[in-house]
Parts: C-alpha cells; structure tokens; sequence
C-alpha cells in the first residue's frame, strides 16, 4: 500500500490529511492509446502517474486516482484513432470528468490542486474542466489549481543532454525518445526495446483534415524513432522533472496561500 495514493487511504486517514493542512492533490491524466509496438497503450497514464507520485514524494502530496482515458488521438501528435487499442473520451465527456473530480476534491476542502497532464490533446479539455470547476465553486472558495504539462518543464539544457542530433519538437516525440526513456525508467518491463521501428521523422501537411486520414500515419504509429532512447536518459529526465515540478507546486502554493492570508487576493488578479 502505498501512502500517497488517495485511493489506498480509508475516509479517516485522508480527512487527517485535509485537516493537518495544506494538502496538495495531484490527479494525473493520460490516455488509452497507441504508442508503437514497443510500449503499452496506458503509456501516457502510466508515466503521469508516475511523475505525480515522485512529485508527491517531495511535496508530500496525495495522489488521486488516474484518469486514464484522454481526448481523441490526432494524427500528427499521437497516431490518430484508427489504430486498435486507441480508445478515446469525446471532449464534453473529458471537461466533465475532469470538472466533477477537481469540484468534489474542492467541496470536501482540498483546495491546492494539481492536475497532471501526459497526453498533449487533453490540453484544452482540462482547461475547460479546471475553469468550469472554479466557476462552480464560486469567489469564496479558497480554491486553486495548477495545470501542468510535464515535458514543458524539459530545459534546453536537459533537451541538449537527450537529443543530442536536434530536437523533433514534443508533437513528433510520440512513443519516441522521450516517452520510451521515461517508460524505460519507470516501468523497463513494460518496454520492448527490440522492437523500436527505426524511421525518420514524419512530415506532415500544415493543416488537418476530417475525417482523420490513417495513411499520413506511418503503420507502426511511431512519428519519429525511439532507437535512441535509454533508460539514463529517462532518469535523466524524471529527476529534473520531478524536482522542478515539485519547487513549481511548492512555489505556487506558498506564494497563494502567503497572499489570502495578508488578504492580499487583489494582488493575484
Ligand atoms: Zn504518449
Ligand atoms: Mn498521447
């Protein structure tokens, strides 16, 4: 059992959790959804999830449970929906979900929020759902949320140190050094080295079209290889994003919190 996961605690523990103070509650989001032959479907759950409970570990944090489905997969960012396995949310239903959990958490008084998101089309849904929900609580509440992209927390610095021949760009990284370096860190039996596709980056038109088009995709799903990545260069990855995103919750919080106190909520608007 695992102390920081919300979902191990009986109502007893986590209401001491609340009413000790400052509780911070992360809620990972990911998807359902292809990721080449080499890594598992739940990849973009697995590894927020992941990086929310190394973040928790430093902040002392509650994990909520994973939403572990995300928005419809895009051809140029992660495949698109044909492949079998990629099982998606309509947006509407995401910015629900999303709404109810932060609202409920808010309701019962966590009101320091983190939501951590691993699949780059969940972006604006979340937005959505986080703004509905702080509606929905109204300008009394003392709630606040933080939406975080983990891999916007990648520097130059650490990009140089793992792309040494250039950097695709986030869209192209599905399923390719980045996700498989992570995967290889935080879960080396999930990960199927031998059977990385060695393919060049794809190009793709400046626009979209719908109804997706498959054949824009190369057949393996993968957008640019993963023959480079390795489990040092997730390591890499996972303790820089884990202290940066830990000081970035802790910075954000400290300086809410400094700020209702000295009734100063003016000076955050
Ligand atoms: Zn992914
Ligand atoms: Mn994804």
């Amino acid at each position: 059992m695992h102390p920081l996961m919300m979902g191990s605690l009986s109502w007893v523990e986590y209401q001491q959790r609340l009413q000790d103070g400052n509780a911070i509650v992360l809620i990972p989001c990911g998807a359902l959804e292809q990721h080449g032959p080499h890594l598992p479907l739940g990849t973009d759950a697995l590894l927020s999830t992941a990086i929310a409970q190394s973040v928790a570990e430093q902040i002392s944090g509650i994990v909520a449970p994973t939403v572990s489905y995300g928005y419809k997969s895009q051809p140029k960012s992660g495949g698109g929906q044909h492949f079998p396995g990629t099982t998606s949310l309509d947006g509407n239903s995401l910015i629900q979900m999303i709404r109810d959990v932060v609202r409920e958490l808010a309701r019962q008084g966590a009101d320091q929020i983190v939501v951590l998101n691993g699949h780059y089309e969940n972006q604006w849904f979340l937005t959505e759902g986080i703004e509905l929900a702080v509606r929905d609580m109204g300008s009394a509440s003392k709630l606040r949320v933080m939406r975080v992209e983990y891999w916007e927390f990648l520097t130059e610095n650490i990009l140089a140190q793992v792309f040494p021949d250039g950097f695709p760009g986030f869209a192209l990284e599905h399923a390719a050094v980045m996700e498989t370096s992570l995967m290889a860190h935080y879960h080396p039996k999930l990960v199927r080295l031998d059977l990385i596709p060695d393919v060049p980056p794809v190009e793709f038109p400046a626009y979209d079209v719908y109804p997706q088009r498959p054949e824009w995709v190369p057949a393996s799903g993968v957008l640019s290889s993963a023959k480079a990545a390795t489990a040092e260069k997730g390591a890499l990855m996972a303790d820089h994003l884990t202290r940066t995103i830990a000081a970035a919750v802790q910075r954000e919080f400290q300086l809410s919190s400094a700020l209702a106190a000295s009734n100063g909520m003016a000076a955050l608007r």
